[in-house]
């Protein structure tokens, strides 16, 4: 059983998960750090993933990603603002 989902998280690196409405970059499993994604602990579905990045020539903005449990992309939602304060 974990062997499999090894095995399939390994076809969701390369999996192509949505497509930025913003820049257009491709979103891969790889983009998400799949493999750090513990799902046992993930007790609300659909996971929410916030993936910053900049691309294009645009600048950083983050989108939201809405994961079902099979890593497929239920939605999607683009910041307008972000700030990260540590
Ligand atoms: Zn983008």
């Amino acid at each position: 059983m974990a062997e499999c989902k090894s095995v399939t998280r390994k076809y969701l690196i390369k999996k192509l998960l949505t497509t930025c409405p913003i820049c257009e970059k491709n979103i891969y499993g790889k983009d998400i750090d799949i493999f750090n994604i513990n799902t046992e602990k993930i007790n609300q579905w659909p996971l929410r993933y916030i993936h910053c990045h900049s691309h294009n020539d645009i600048p950083l903005h983050a989108l939201t990603l809405y994961l079902d449990a099979d890593f497929s992309v239920r939605a999607r939602e683009v910041s307008d603002y972000i700030m990260i304060q540590q």
